[in-house]
């Protein structure tokens, strides 16, 4: 059951094609698991669609809404399931893997795991997480907002536990300490705004204190 999903802003700039890549992957890869939010997605689409192609459109009225919801529930037992049964990755994942070659796990620590997805944009650093039964992440905290999707298994920490599907944000600066289930390696992807980096000459000419700290 998933109890964490990306909010309507996320939703709307997704439907709109404006959220940034790395965030799209995320948002794409919860819709894979989540109905719910695939119908919400494919109704702001609609509606976005209708924006566009009719300027002269009404307000949208509960009515409208209704009858697209209608239109969307009747043919689905015709189209083609979008998560079949034997694929568990969602399919945006799959398809950077296969574009990359296999995942290459690296080691981070004796309980996590790290796989990068190149994603050609340096924006967000792209990449899924592997904690092994029963292992926790040491108490951490990032600089960017941090997406954590969870793609398989699950994990727990102060707040609580979230299963395959569940969509968490989490600002920079909260710090939090993952622990996987003990029957399972969980999988989250995790997507974070990178870090801007600072190097070359003009480092030190915006910095001069850096020079001074160790790296
Ligand atoms: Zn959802």
């Amino acid at each position: 059951m998933i109890k964490h999903h990306p909010d309507d802003n996320l939703l709307i700039e997704f439907s709109a094609g404006t959220l940034a890549f790395g965030q799209s992957i995320a948002v794409s890869s919860h819709l894979h698991f989540c109905h719910h939010c695939q119908q919400r997605v494919e109704r702001l689409n609609h509606v976005g669609a209708s924006l566009l192609t009719d300027v002269e459109s009404v307000p949208v009225s509960d009515d409208l809404l209704d009858s697209v919801m209608a239109q969307l529930d009747a043919p689905t037992p015709k189209r083609k399931p979008a998560a079949p049964s034997n694929q568990k990755m969602p399919r945006v994942i799959d398809k950077i893997l296969s574009k990359q070659g296999k995942a290459k796990w690296e080691f981070l620590t004796p309980s996590l795991d790290m796989a990068r997805l190149h994603t050609g944009q340096q924006q967000f650093e792209v990449a899924l997480h592997r904690i092994k039964a029963g292992g926790s992440v040491a108490q951490h905290d990032h600089r960017g907002t941090e997406i954590t999707l969870v793609l398989d298994g699950s994990f727990s920490d102060e707040n609580g536990i979230y299963n395959e599907g569940d969509f968490l944000v989490r600002d920079a600066g909260q710090v939090h300490r993952p622990l996987a289930s003990r029957d399972a390696p969980c999988i989250c992807l995790s997507v974070v705004a990178a870090p801007v980096r600072m190097t070359g000459p003009f480092m030190r000419l915006l910095n001069p204190f850096l020079s001074f700290k160790p790296l």
